[in-house]
Parts: C-alpha cells; sequence; structure tokens
C-alpha cells in the first residue's frame, strides 16, 4: 500500500457551504507543504443537507479526495474516528470542515514538527473570533475544570486541530472506547507533543453544530473518560459529613442535658435538603459511570460506513470488531462520476 506524505481528515456534519472553500484552501495549504503527495479524507457525518452530493461530486473531480458517507449522524468524535481509521498518511492533519481553523498553518506545523522531532503538534487557541460570550466562557470553564479532576494532562483551550505522526496515530487507534474525547485520547499516548499557538477564526458559513446539549455531552465523556474523581467524591463528602455530625451529637446532648431541647424545624429541613441534594450528586455521577460501563460492555462498533467515493489507501478497523472495510463498502465513485 502506498503511504502518502500527508492525510488531512475532515468530520463534516451540515457543511454543505463550507466544502468547496474547504477543499480549495486546504488543497492549496497541503501543495505548498508536500506537492502532490496527499489525501483529503472528508466524513459525511449523515448531513442532512447537501453535503454528501458535494463529497462526490468533489471526489470524482479530484482523485487526492476521499469522501466517506456514514450511515447516519454518530457525532462529532466518532465521524473523525472514521476518517483516521480510514486514512493512510504518514503524517495527519485534523481539521474542522467550517475553515475556523486555518489550513494555511500547515506548513508552520510541520516545521515545527520536524524542528521539535514531535510525534503531535496540537493548536491552542489565542484568541476565538465570532462566538458568543456564553460558548467562550463555557468553554474556558470547561477546560479549567477538565485539567483540574483529569489524571491525564490535557492541554487547556485546544480543540482537534492538530498534526500527528503515524506512530501516533497507529497508538491511538489502538484505543478501543465508545466515549471518546479525541483530544484527552491523545495526549494519554504521549510521544513527544508541542503546543502551536493561533487564532481561531469565524466560521465560513453556516451555524455550529455544538448547541449546549452536546458540549455537556462531551464534557462529561470528557470527565468520565479520563477521572474517577466524581467518584471518588463521595468518600470525601462523607469525611465531611461525619465530622460534622459529632459536632451537632455534642450540641443537641448538650441542649439535652440542659434541660432545653432544640425546637429545630429549620435545620432539620436544612439538614435533609442538604444531604439529599449531596446523595443525588453522587448516585448521579456512579450513573454516568456505569452508564458507560453498559455502552461498553455491548462492544458495538464505533461507526458505520455506507458508501465511499474515491480511493480508499488506508482501510477502517470498525471500532474493535477489526473487520476489513471493503469488504462491506460498495465503491460510489463510478457512480459519482456518472
Ligand atoms: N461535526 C460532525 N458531526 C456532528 C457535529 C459536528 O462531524 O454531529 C463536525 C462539523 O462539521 C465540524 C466539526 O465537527 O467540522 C466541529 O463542529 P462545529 O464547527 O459545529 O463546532 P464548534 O466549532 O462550534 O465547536
Ligand atoms: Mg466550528
Amino acid at each position: 500500500m502506498h503511504r502518502p506524505e500527508l492525510s488531512i481528515v475532515v468530520p463534516c456534519y451540515n457543511e454543505e457551504g463550507c466544502l468547496e472553500a474547504l477543499h480549495a484552501r486546504v488543497s492549496a495549504a497541503a501543495k505548498a507543504a508536500v506537492g502532490g503527495d496527499y489525501e483529503i479524507v472528508l466524513v459525511n457525518d449523515g448531513s442532512r443537507d447537501g453535503t454528501w452530493p458535494l463529497m462526490q461530486r468533489l471526489a470524482s473531480a479530484d482523485p487526492r479526495l476521499v469522501a466517506i458517507n456514514l450511515s447516519r449522524n454518530h457525532g462529532h468524535q466518532l465521524a473523525l474516528t472514521a476518517g483516521l481509521d480510514l486514512c493512510a498518511g504518514e503524517q495527519i492533519l485534523i481539521i474542522d470542515a467550517d475553515l475556523q481553523d486555518p489550513p494555511e498553518l500547515l506548513v508552520e506545523m510541520r516545521g515545527l514538527m520536524a524542528a521539535e522531532r514531535a510525534d503531535v503538534v496540537y493548536a491552542v487557541r489565542r484568541k476565538r473570533e465570532g462566538e458568543s460570550v456564553f460558548k467562550k466562557l463555557t468553554a474556558a470553564a470547561f477546560y479549567r475544570v477538565l485539567d483540574r479532576v483529569t489524571d491525564t494532562p490535557i492541554p487547556i483551550d485546544t480543540g482537534d486541530f492538530r498534526l500527528m505522526s503515524r506512530r501516533a496515530l497507529d497508538a491511538f487507534l489502538s484505543l478501543p472506547e465508545q466515549a471518546r474525547f479525541i483530544r484527552g485520547m491523545v495526549a494519554w499516548v504521549g510521544f513527544r507533543q508541542v503546543p502551536f499557538a493561533y487564532d481561531r477564526a469565524e466560521r465560513h458559513a453556516g451555524a455550529t453544530n455544538y448547541p449546549l446539549a452536546k458540549m455537556m455531552r462531551l464534557a462529561f465523556d470528557a470527565v468520565t473518560g479520563f477521572s474517577t474523581a466524581p467518584l471518588r467524591f463521595a468518600s470525601h463528602a462523607s469525611v465531611l459529613l461525619a465530622a460534622a455530625s459529632l459536632l451537632l451529637l455534642v450540641y443537641i446532648a448538650w441542649g439535652f442535658f440542659e434541660g432545653d431541647p432544640v425546637p429545630g424545624w429549620t435545620s432539620t429541613m436544612l439538614v435533609v435538603v442538604v444531604l439529599s441534594a449531596i446523595q443525588m450528586f453522587v448516585l448521579g455521577m456512579i450513573g454516568e459511570y456505569l452508564g458507560r460501563l453498559y455502552v461498553e460492555s455491548k462492544r458495538r462498533p464505533l461507526y458505520l460506513v455506507a458508501d465511499i467515493a474515491g480511493p480508499v489507501r488506508g482501510h477502517a478497523t470498525l471500532g474493535y470488531n477489526a473487520e476489513d472495510v471493503e469488504h462491506d463498502i460498495e465503491d460510489t465513485s463510478a457512480k459519482a462520476a456518472e
């Protein structure tokens, strides 16, 4: 199998407004970096607009473009996993479809990778333009909370925009989990990883596909995937509560022997309400982990591919069922060319 020097992997959900500009700018950046020896892997994550037909059109006109159509919307992290499974390059650039991360930085990122002899160059956001104050605040809070609770140090203000070496990618692909927080998993892999500061631009077209609910889910995947601190919270809380109840006991005994028992409806209610809240929180946290254990135990494939347009050089492992994707997939490049 021929390994191109560079693969550029792009997950796309409802990005018909961005694809043409993306293709043009990514192609130019790749040519500037490696000449002709590259491939662009676009993954359609069950878009509801014209993203897939447009991808097929682009693939039929550009032999360096591979378009992958997932069977439905699997979510950003799984769509990206599919692209990473199917790419074949010696170096791999992960980039969003909306051009918020400028592909032109590729040359500099490669330079840094060579100079530092690094396996991963991850792009750290210095500025974020055209995003709401709410999104910026929640994102900033998220990265800082995550940094406090996780056992693996995960770089702050870093998305999935990064350049990876083949050995780092292969190591990453050997991690089988369903609840994927890719930037954390890449950090876990290790090797030499260096930051690269950049300013995040505005979306080229369309609107964000990460509403609050999806961000919360990613946040929970991040925390539960990289930390058991929330599970330990119950034992920490119990120590504090035991100390508090000892004090309360002394207070009650004192009132009893003085012949002046506390009337205490307010304090009783307070204790009931506070303790119920803590118990619910602890139960909820156990539920979060239990739910993920349940999902992992089913061992379902991470994603399913429906069609591929263009020449696939890599092969999908389809999660840990490790089947060769070529058996299952109809090559639609001929159809697209018609
Ligand atoms: N995306 C995807 N599947 C989804 C949601 C998003 O493949 O279910 C892609 C999307 O097309 C984009 C990237 O993930 O390339 C990041 O999404 P978006 O730009 O909406 O997120 P934001 O930059 O606002 O956090
Ligand atoms: Mg975006």
